[in-house]
C-alpha cells in the first residue's frame, strides 16, 4: 500500500463508488451492467481492452452455449437481442452418447414445450456487446473516477487499461491501489479476474480441486451432413468432443484430450486431423470437410474456499473453474450476477451497507453451495465416462438407458441445465 493511501483517513468520507469490478470478461461486464443498471455507482476495472467484434471475420475460436438463464439475463440487460441478431446459433436438440457402451440420451426443447435449448455464441462477441452497453451507461457516474473520492452517483465507469496491484479493506470502504499508484475507493470489491484472479490471491483465499492434466482442442469444422440445430457430444476414453451448432451452418468442436495427444492432434496437418476428427465423432455428420486453424485450452477443477473476505466477493471463473463438457462455466458465472445484484439490492432497501460481512454471506452462502454442486456433478461426470473396466462400461450404460427413458428425472437434469 502506498502511503497516500495509508494517510487516507477513513472516518468522514464517503467511498467514491458503491462497487468497484475488477476483470471485464463476459462475467465482469455483466456484472458491472446488472449493478450500474441497479442503481449502484460502479466502475469496471480491466487490463486488456477488448478488440471490437467485427460481424465480417472469422467466427472466434471461443464459443460458449448460453443457458436459457443466462438468455434471461442478458435480456434484461438489454444486449441479448444484438447479440442474437449479430450472430447466434440456437440448438433445440442435444445427443450425448458414449462410444464404448454405445448407449446414449437425448435433450429435445420441444418435449420441454420450449423453443431452443440455448445458444451458441461467440465470447468475444458476447463480451463486446456488454462493453458497447457500459459505454452508454457511462454518462450516469459522475465523481467515480481513480483517485478521487467524491459522492457516489449511479452510474458505470469503465477503467481500462488499468491493472489492480493492492487492496485494503477498511471500517466503510475499500481501498484498491492501482498499477499507476492511483487509489479508487467503493464500499465492495467484486473481482471477476478469471481462473487465475490475482485479486483472490491477495484476498488470501485458497483453492481446492484438480488438474484433469487434459487440454481442449478447439476449431471451427464443415460437415458433411447439416448439424440440424442439434449439440452433439461424444464420450470417448480419453474425454469428450463436443460439435455445436454455428449460426453458419458449421460446427465448433471442443475435443478434450489427455495433455500428449492433445498435442499430438494440434500438430497434424489439416488433411490427418479431419480424418480422426471424422473417426472420433463416428461420422456422425458424416465426413468434416474442412477446418480452421485450431487452439486449445488447459481444463482444471477449481474451486475457490471461500467466495467471500473483506468488503469483498468473488465471482465467475474467479470462484470456479469446471471442465467444459457441461457448457455451464460462463452460465454459473452469469447466475453469479444475478443472485449478487438481488443481494445488494434487497440490503439496499433494508437500509444496510452493501459491503458488510453478513450482506454477502448470502451472496457469497448460496453461490458456493450451488456451484459447487455443479462443479462436483460435472467432475463426476468425467469420472464416470473415463471408466474403462467392460464391467463398470456395461453398469454406465444401463444408467444411461435408464435415464434416457426416465422422462421426470431427464426434465429435472434439463431445467437444472437451464438454471430454472
Ligand atoms: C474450451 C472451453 C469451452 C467452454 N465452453 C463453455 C460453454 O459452452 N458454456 C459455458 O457456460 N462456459 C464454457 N466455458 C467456460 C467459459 O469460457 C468461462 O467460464 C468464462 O469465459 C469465464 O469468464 P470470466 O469473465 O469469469 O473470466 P475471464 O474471461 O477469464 O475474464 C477475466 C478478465 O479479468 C481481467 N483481469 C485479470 N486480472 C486483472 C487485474 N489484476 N486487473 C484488471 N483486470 C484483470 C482479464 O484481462 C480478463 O479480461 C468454456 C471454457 C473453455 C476453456
Amino acid at each position: 500500500m502506498n502511503t497516500s493511501l495509508q494517510d487516507m483517513p477513513s472516518r468522514r468520507r464517503a467511498p467514491a463508488l458503491d462497487v468497484a469490478v475488477v476483470g471485464g470478461g463476459m462475467v465482469g461486464a455483466a456484472a458491472a451492467l446488472a449493478l450500474a443498471r441497479a442503481g449502484f455507482s460502479t466502475a469496471l476495472l480491466e487490463a486488456r481492452a477488448p478488440a471490437a467484434w467485427n460481424a465480417n471475420a472469422e467466427v472466434d475460436l471461443r464459443v460458449v452455449g448460453l443457458a436459457p438463464s443466462s438468455l434471461a439475463l442478458l435480456d434484461e440487460l438489454d444486449v441479448w437481442t444484438s447479440i442474437r441478431e449479430a450472430r447466434a446459433g440456437p440448438y433445440a436438440h442435444m445427443h450425448v452418447w458414449d462410444a464404448e457402451s454405445g448407449a446414449a440420451i437425448d435433450f429435445d426443447a420441444a418435449s420441454e414445450g420450449h423453443d431452443r435449448l440455448g445458444y451458441i455464441v461467440e465470447n468475444s462477441l458476447v463480451q463486446w456487446t456488454l462493453w458497447q452497453a457500459l459505454d452508454a451507461a457511462q454518462g450516469g457516474a459522475s465523481a467515480a473516477g481513480a483517485g478521487r473520492a467524491g459522492a457516489a452517483a449511479a452510474g458505470v465507469r469503465r477503467l481500462c487499461p488499468v491493472e489492480v496491484r493492492g487492496f485494503e479493506a477498511r471500517e466503510d470502504r475499500i481501498q484498491l491501489e492501482l498499477a499507476g499508484g492511483e487509489t479508487l475507493a467503493a464500499s465492495l470489491l467484486v473481482a471477476a479476474d478469471g481462473a487465475g484472479s490475482p485479486l483472490r490471491a491477495l484476498a488470501g483465499i485458497g483453492t481446492r480441486g484438480r488438474d484433469y492434466a487434459q487440454r481442449a482442442v478447439v476449431a471451427h469444422v464443415v460437415t458433411e451432413r447439416p448439424h440440424q440445430d442439434t449439440a452433439w457430444q461424444r464420450f470417448l476414453p480419453g474425454g469428450p468432443l463436443a460439435l455445436l451448432p454455428l449460426a453458419d451452418g458449421r460446427s465448433s468442436i471442443v475435443w478434450s484430450l489427455p495433455e500428449a495427444e492433445a498435442q499430438r492432434v494440434l500438430a497434424l496437418d489439416d488433411k490427418a486431423f479431419l480424418d480422426e476428427l471424422g473417426v472420433a465423432s463416428d461420422f456422425r455428420l458424416g465426413r468434416i470437410a474442412a477446418t480452421t486453424p485450431r487452439a486449445a485450452f488447459p481444463l482444471k477443477l477449481q474451486l475457490a474456499e471461500r467466495y467471500q473476505a473483506d468488503r469483498f466477493v468473488l465471482l465467475g471463473d474467479a470462484a470456479h473453474a469446471v471442465h467444459p463438457l457441461a457448457g455451464q462455466g460462463v452460465n454459473l458465472g452469469l447466475r453469479d450476477v444475478a443472485e449478487l445484484r438481488d443481494t445488494l439490492v434487497d440490503a439496499r432497501a433494508a437500509g444496510r451497507d452493501i459491503g458488510a460481512a453478513h450482506v454477502l454471506r448470502r451472496y457469497a452462502r448460496r453461490r458456493r453451495s450451488a456451484d459447487t454442486l455443479d462443479a462436483l456433478g460435472f467432475d463426476a461426470l468425467a469420472r464416470i465416462y473415463a471408466w474403462q473396466s467392460p464391467a463398470l462400461v456395461a453398469a454406465r450404460g444401463v444408467g444411461v438407458r435408464l435415464l434416457d427413458r426416465f422422462a421426470p428425472l431427464k426434465r429435472r437434469l434439463s431445467e437444472h441445465a437451464a438454471g430454472l
